[in-house]
């Protein structure tokens, strides 16, 4: 192999993945590994000798993994995914390894997907298919309301909050928004205002969640602010399980305060989703009682997983890769 021409390991890989991150990583020679186990401490092993390994988001990678890994061979680290958490990164600065991520692929696939559910929700779709799959034509029950007129509240106005405003600002939705670093001018160009966060959530029919999960963000949906919500609100979190306190939110579904919720990441995702367990019993009694709710669809992460995204994350990815191998720094770059 040429000098410019790495090994790399691709860990927890889906048929989806290998499709878009093939070509685009053996475009250059690359000698590319596809491995469906998830990295963590306990398969470190798979990765000895590779110069390069793409992870993904539940794959794990600390310290100690870093330096087993730098000692044989590993130079790069190369995220497909925008979050970096899952990485020591003072670790990879130690050891020199380098670290980089995709930080946006397609916005417009998380904000088409939150639209979409809150349209299933508001208009029953989820039922609806039910039904008439199991040839029940009645629509008692199926009641929604005109997206039109109603007053939509965006938590987190970056890439993904803008575009999900905009699209509702077309079904003719009132959008307000909270940032605590406002871009008046994207709010304004797609016509929404900003508010305070208080006033947001105690006046919109619609609430969705487009900001990252940090310490100060952690359950900043909770009973204090679930009590504060219009009666009925229907919530809608494709962001970060974490900024939803779970067990406040079940009290409120139970008894009506809020109305309707869907949901694209749960708290405790990371040992459950992207995997088929349907043979295995659900050991979360959190996560079962939100499955007993008619009122709550949950999707298991997949709000980023357009062909788009993952055409996006795939050249990304490979053009991170060959930006550290020339020497220069990638987009991508994550630095401790
Ligand atoms: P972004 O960085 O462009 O925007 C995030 C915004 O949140 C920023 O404007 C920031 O100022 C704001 N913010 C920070 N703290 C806040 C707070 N306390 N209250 C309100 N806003 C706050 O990010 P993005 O690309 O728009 O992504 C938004 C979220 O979507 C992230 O949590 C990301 O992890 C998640 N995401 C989910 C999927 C999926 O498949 N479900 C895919 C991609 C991204």
């Amino acid at each position: 192999m040429a000098d410019n021409q790495m090994k790399i390991a691709v860990f927890s890989t889906k048929k989806y993945d290998t499709l878009y991150l093939q070509p685009a990583l053996e475009a250059n020679g690359h000698q590319v590994h596809f491995l469906q186990t998830r990295l963590d401490d306990e398969t470190l092993a798979l990765a000895d000798g590779f110069t390069a390994i793409c992870i993904f988001v539940n794959d794990s990678l600390t310290a100690r993994g870093i330096e087993y890994l730098s000692k044989r061979g590993l130079k790069y680290v190369l995220l497909r995914c925008a979050g970096f958490n899952n990485v020591d990164l003072d670790a990879a600065e130690k050891f020199g390894v380098k670290v980089a991520r995709v930080p946006a692929y397609s916005p417009y696939s998380v904000a088409e997907f939150a639209v979409g559910l809150m349209l299933m929700l508001n208009r029953n779709l989820h039922k609806a298919f039910n039904r008439v799959r199991a040839g029940n034509f009645s629509l008692e029950g199926l009641t929604g309301f005109d997206m039109r007129n109603r007053r939509i509240g965006i938590i987190g106005t970056g890439k993904i909050g803008l575009l999900t405003g905009k699209i509702c600002r077309g079904f003719g939705s009132e959008v307000v928004c909270y940032d605590p670093y406002p871009n008046p001018e994207g709010a304004k160009e797609y016509g929404m205002s900003y508010v305070d966060l208080d006033s947001l959530i105690a006046t919109c029919d619609i609430i969705s969640l487009h900001c990252p999960l940090l310490p100060s963000t952690h359950h900043m949906i909770n009973t204090e602010t679930l009590s504060k919500m219009k009666d009925g609100v229907m919530l809608i979190n494709t962001s970060r399980g974490g900024l939803i306190d779970t067990v406040a939110l079940i009290k409120a579904l139970k008894s009506g305060k809020v109305g309707q919720v869907g949901m694209d990441v749960y708290e405790n995702e990371s040992n459950m989703y992207f995997e088929d367990s349907s043979d295995s019993i659900m050991l979360d009694d959190v996560f079962s009682r939100l499955l007993t709710f008619h009122n709550v669809c949950i999707t298991g992460h997949q709000a980023f997983l357009t062909r788009e995204a993952l055409e996006n994350i795939a050249q990304e990815t490979a053009s991170n890769l060959e930006a550290f191998i020339n020497g220069i720094e990638p987009k991508g770059i994550v630095k401790s």
